[in-house]
């Protein structure tokens, strides 16, 4: 099959064997794949992730050992795969099961891709109201909704989003629609425009002051996020982190101590909630589609996808009919 593949570097391939889904597993053929941040780290080295990088997808199910009434549906998968026998497993946490593997980023080859594996546990249908385009981004949306699982949120809260990436206009949207009294912040115009449209208070990110903010949330994926974000709130107050790449000794547990400043680690949600989400049509996710491109320029995407001021990039894998069976491996 087509594929991008990293191993020193990304490259397109054409000969990658079609994976062969196990018991209880499906094989999803991918429709389209967004890029993420989590993505350019990985092709620089993050994770030393070797195979074929890529965890957003939608795809059709063309082939399931465990649940045949899946095959030609169209599918959204959750990304992370527990053991299914340890505590955090048996509790339904397979998100922090130690030994887990996570679709294109940990041990298991990924979405950029003609096709995918993944557990029918994983695998969430869609509604046919929700369009390809918007049903890529249903795993970022649920990484901004598990914002509302962590913290209370009420609308006397006064909560302020760092950052106007992907992420950042997700959870600005998402935070907006829970109801608070809402700033979101960057600093590009252009992007925070897509949030005024919407009615969302927006402010420059150097513009802020104050330690007013019950709750602030860092989506700007830097250690200066995080430390802007200890300087807005307030004492007592509460920061959520969703930045992976920031360098860890900028927190200052002192600090934290005698403000008794709640930090809260946030990574990935609930996706039957966010496809919900996307077909309430309460968040916007069009508007941060910047370009597409054919999965065979996948390489060139990552370079345009690298570019400043670029939101979301998708790959689309170009088929005609859904085949109903896979070529043979
Ligand atoms: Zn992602
Ligand atoms: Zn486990």
């Amino acid at each position: 099959m087509k594929a991008l593949l990293y191993e020193r570097e990304l490259r397109y391939v054409t000969d990658y064997p079609v994976p062969r889904p196990g018991k209880g597993e499906a094989l999803v053929r991918i429709r389209y794949a967004g890029i993420c941040s989590t993505d350019r780290e990985i092709v620089r080295g993050y994770m030393d992730f070797r195979g074929i990088p890529g965890h957003e997808f939608v795809g059709t199910v063309v082939r399931c050992r465990g649940k045949a009434s899946l095959v030609g549906k169209r599918v959204v998968g959750e990304i992370n795969l527990g053991c299914g026998r340890c505590r955090l497993c048996r509790q339904g946490n397979q998100n922090h099961c130690p030994s887990r593997s996570v679709l294109g980023i940990l041990n298991r080859d990924g979405v950029f891709a003609e096709y995918c594996v993944l557990p029918v546990r994983n695998l969430h249908v869609l509604p046919d109201s929700i369009a390809d385009r918007e049903a890529v981004f249903t795993e970022p949306l649920a990484a901004a909704l598990e914002i509302l699982d962590q913290v209370a949120v009420t609308p006397e809260h006064r909560v302020c989003v760092l950052g106007d990436g992907k992420l950042g206009l997700l959870a600005a949207q998402v935070l907006a629609e829970a109801g608070c009294r809402l700033t979101a912040s960057g600093r590009h115009k252009e992007k925070l425009a897509i949030l005024r449209k919407r009615g969302i208070t927006t402010r420059q990110q150097n513009t802020l002051r104050g330690k007013d903010f019950d709750i602030v949330v860092d989506c700007t994926g830097s250690s200066e996020g995080i430390l802007q974000a200890l300087a807005l709130v307030r004492p007592g107050g509460t920061v959520v982190l969703k930045s992976t790449v920031a360098d860890p000794e900028c927190l200052d547990s002192n600090y934290m101590i005698i403000n008794e400043i709640s930090i809260i680690g946030s990574r990935c949600g609930p996706f039957a909630r966010a496809v919900e989400a996307l077909q309430s049509k309460k968040v916007a996710v069009l508007p941060l589609i910047s370009r597409e491109f054919p999965l065979e320029e996948g390489v060139e995407a990552f370079r345009y996808a690298l570019k400043k001021g670029v939101l979301k990039v998708l790959l689309k894998v170009d088929w005609d009919p859904i085949p109903l069976t896979p070529p043979a491996p």
